[in-house]
């Protein structure tokens, strides 16, 4: 599975709640064997959800006292006698010691909860392995995408989702009905088969992440290497001086702006690009290429990093001051215009230059802190389509737009000073211009009236070139019809 396959919903047919198909299973009693962590969490979310629990351990004495005292903890044998469904939440490497149970077991409902230390460690999935073991029994794969504080902390505050797999379906309607009596969305991932993959699942680190990191590390890595020559190599070859100490606060700040700037215009490129495919190709049924999809599937994380980038470069900023580099510079400043009989050095246009940037910064900052927010799940479900394609689209160009004065008002007339251009490169800001400028210009052009209208033809279905049937009435109340280009 690609990573932006993790962007999507979590597969499959959802068996949603109003699924009337799906009886109340609350009342029933539950079978758990094992008495550990999981074991645990699953039997007091089960207690709560108005199950009968018996949980099976090896040792119940010990053990009894970890449980809610409405459910019974008793030996092994004693708890698979009392159920028909029962979760097995033992380690894979623990199945075998089972076995003895296998007679009692027959004819049951075993689910198996496991997940592995690493992905696709064993030949078969844990559950195909249970279900070798017990070939009496019906094994369901389900819950190992929920962790045990989840199950303990209520659904609401972690993944909903339960995967379930199994080739019994109805095995597999018993399991998903008690998943939803304890308020998870059961979600039918099909037969045994797909076991391996929802193991996979709690494996996988960060899939969505991959790309926004790798190009969240590139572009930090160009920029800083750039700044690097131009603010610490170019003083030191030029004019001997000894700039090293800039590498760890100064370089690194004047770094994560332009990561975080050119970021958010990577966030708004994937969909420029897109209405430009549609505008050329005069359709929204043709695919985009895979880059494209993949880019526009990955904006909520880039985003989100340049968010990331631009909070580093807020707190960086307010830093700067404490530094001792800074406590000396300004001392030496200060005697230098003792000696020099300087009384005032206040530079008009620089003062105003500086409080508009900052205060244009602090805006674009509010501004990325709301986009970042209103991407978190929870808000994300308590807004409407308008609302948030609002705040995602308007709020976070307008954003970007902010975030261009900021960077603008800093670089002010550097670009024109020849003695900033170090080993004849040009200021770091005048880079990071080029593509948030050429997204804020392409976004002006498609608001053009033309150009909008014929865009949002598009999006509502219409075709170039693509002849429709159209009906007319006729003189005589009848109804003629003819084909027209939907061009004309
Ligand atoms: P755990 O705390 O180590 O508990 C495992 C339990 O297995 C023990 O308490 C033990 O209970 C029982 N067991 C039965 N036969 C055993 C044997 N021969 N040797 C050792 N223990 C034996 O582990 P856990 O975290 O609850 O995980 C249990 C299962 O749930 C695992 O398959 C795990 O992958 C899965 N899971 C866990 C989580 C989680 O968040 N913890 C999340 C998803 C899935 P008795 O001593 O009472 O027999």
């Amino acid at each position: 599975m690609s990573g932006g396959d993790m962007a999507k919903p979590l597969l499959g047919h959802q068996i949603t709640e109003g699924d009337p198909s799906i009886a109340p299973a609350a009342g029933r009693t539950i079978g758990v064997l094992g008495s550990g962590d999981f074991a645990r969490s699953l039997a007091i979310r089960l207690v709560c959800s108005g199950f009968k629990v018996v949980v099976g351990s090896r040792n119940p004495k010990r053990k009894a006292g970890l449980f809610p005292s409405a459910a019974e903890v008793t030996f092994q044998v004693e708890a698979v006698k009392k159920t028909d469904v029962i979760f097995v939440a033992v380690f894979r490497e623990h199945y075998s010691t089972l076995c003895g149970l296998a007679d009692l077991l027959a004819g049951k409902i075993l689910v198996d909860v496991s997940n592995n230390t690493e992905i696709n460690h064993h030949k078969e999935s844990n559950a195909e392995y249970l279900a070798s073991l017990f070939p009496a029994c019906t094994v369901v794969k389900g819950f190992n995408v929920v962790s045990a504080w989840t199950l303990q902390s209520g659904a609401r505050d972690g993944n909903k989702q339960v995967l379930i797999c199994s080739n019994n379906q109805e095995a597999k309607r018993t399991v998903a009905e008690i998943a939803q009596a304890m308020g998870f969305t059961p979600v039918d991932m099909g037969c045994m088969s797909s076991a391996c993959e929802i193991e996979n699942i709690p494996l996988r680190l960060l899939p969505a992440w991959k790309i926004p990191i790798f190009l969240a590390l590139g572009l930090f890595l160009c920029f800083f290497t750039y700044n690097l020559v131009r603010q610490v190599i170019h003083p030191y070859i030029r004019e001997q001086k000894n700039k090293f100490y800039k590498i760890p606060v100064e370089v690194v700040n004047t770094t994560l702006p332009c990561v975080a700037y050119v970021m958010l215009s990577l966030v708004y490129l994937p969909g420029v690009l897109a209405a430009c495919s549609q505008l050329y190709y005069g359709t929204k049924y043709r695919r985009f290429p895979d880059w494209l999809d993949q880019w526009l599937q990955h904006r909520k994380q880039i985003g989100l990093l340049s968010f990331f980038c631009a909070a580093l470069h807020a707190v960086y900023s307010l830093c700067l001051p404490m530094r001792r580099s800074h406590r000396y510079q300004l001392i030496e400043t200060a005697i230098k215009q003792a000696v020099e009989k300087k009384m005032n050095i206040w530079v008009e246009e620089e003062v105003w230059r500086m409080e508009i940037y900052i205060s244009v910064g602090i805006i674009a900052l509010g501004l990325l802190s709301l986009l970042a927010i209103s991407s978190l799940p929870s808000i994300a479900n308590s807004l409407n389509w308008r609302e948030f394609s609002f705040i995602q689209s308007t709020l976070g160009f307008i954003a970007l737009v902010i975030s261009t004065l900021h960077t603008l008002t800093y670089g002010w007339s550097r670009a024109f000073d020849e003695n900033q251009y170090k080993f004849y490169l040009p200021p770091t800001y005048t880079l990071t211009l080029l593509v948030p400028c050429a997204v804020i210009l392409a976004k002006v052009v498609f608001n053009l009236p033309c150009i909008q209208q014929r865009l949002l033809r598009i999006r509502r279905g219409w075709e170039k070139g693509r002849y429709v049937k159209f009906v007319l009435p006729s003189a005589t109340g009848e109804y003629s019809s003819g084909e027209t280009s939907s061009n004309v």
